[in-house]
């Protein structure tokens, strides 16, 4: 006899009464699924959700994101238990930065100051001087003497942004996101043609040529900040799909059409990674108290450091 699918309702119960049961909070990325996204208790960008992850309460902490997400809360929370729903939630942008390899750039490099984007292994946020996230990466290195040596890892897209909007030249690690790179500049034009009232919104992970047909270049948080306070009822959103929830939710009345990728027929842009997270692996990892997200002491401790630099130095604003 087949089993049955338990329903939505039916797996946002289960999920409900464990949560209590193990004293748990869930938070969940904007990069999400709608249905995870209504079930979590904070909802947020990186900025968002490392500030919560430092000041949570409870015991128990299920990160919906991508794996470098949960180990920051668990850097910052190393007595608590941090789960994630998928373990196999990676980040292309991490990856493009090796450890390894990160290191030989900074010790080629001894008087430079090194600042890393969130999207980064705990290995290298050890490695780093102060870490940034895309809310908060211009207001960082503008406490920066103007002349800093500053390398900056590991997204190419984001730190040309930041050296443009700040005048520098910081140094460059090569790396980049595949769904922020593989927006199409060409039917993102063609899109502005087609509605020439809608305001485009652009993530800084994406290319320059994509940046420059952007009215608004920021953060999640940002871009969703822009479209609720905006007179605008049109927009054209250049990042992870996942965003399109919330912004339909705060402005159900205004039109909000995703950029589309280059090499494919759809017309919106996921990460494959944030999306391996269901409902059906929120109520496992909770029942199951697995798989639970650790970091090596040793790194660990490396790691806060820059991770408490960047939330002192950032506003909350
Ligand atoms: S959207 Fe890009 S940067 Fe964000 S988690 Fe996915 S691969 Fe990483």
């Amino acid at each position: 006899m087949a089993v049955e699918s338990p329903t939505v309702e039916s797996l946002k119960k289960e999920i409900a009464a464990l949560k209590k049961q193990r004293g748990a909070v869930i938070m969940g990325h904007y990069y999400q699924t709608a249905d995870i996204q209504d079930i979590a208790d904070y909802i947020g960008d990186s900025l968002a959700l490392a500030r919560i992850a430092a000041d949570i309460k409870e015991k128990v902490i299920v990160m919906c994101g991508v794996h470098f997400m949960g180990e920051t809360a668990k850097i910052l929370c190393p007595d608590k238990i941090v789960l994630e729903p998928d373990s196999e939630a990676g980040c292309s942008l991490a990856d493009s930065c090796p450890a390894e390899e990160f290191k030989k750039f900074v010790e080629a490099h001894p008087d430079h100051t090194v600042i890393s984007y969130v999207n980064t292994s705990a290995a290298v946020k050890a490695l780093t001087d102060v870490v940034v996230t895309s809310g908060n990466a211009k207001e960082i290195v503008d406490t920066f003497d103007k002349d800093a040596k500053i390398i900056f890892g590991p997204d190419r897209n984001l730190g040309n942004y930041i050296n443009s909007v700040t005048g520098r030249s910081m140094l460059l690690w090569d790396g980049a996101c595949h769904v922020h790179e593989k927006f199409s500049v060409e039917k993102t034009a063609q899109l502005k043609a087609q509605h020439p009232d809608a305001k485009v919104l652009v993530h800084p992970e994406c290319t320059n040529p994509l940046r420059l047909l952007a009215d608004c270049i920021g953060s999640t948080a940002v871009l969703l900040k822009y479209a609720v306070e905006s007179s605008a009822d049109k927009f054209i959103v250049a990042t992870e799909s996942g965003i399109l929830h919330q912004m339909r939710s705060k402005c159900p009345e205004k039109t909000f059409i995703p950029a589309p990728p280059s090499d494919s027929t759809c017309a919106c842009n996921e990460c494959a990674y944030m999306k391996l997270n269901t409902l059906e692996k929120l109520r496992n990892c909770l029942r199951d108290m697995a798989p639970e997200v650790t970091v090596d002491s040793h790194i660990a401790q490396k790691a806060r450091k820059p991770i408490e630099k960047m939330l002192e130095l950032s506003s909350k604003k």
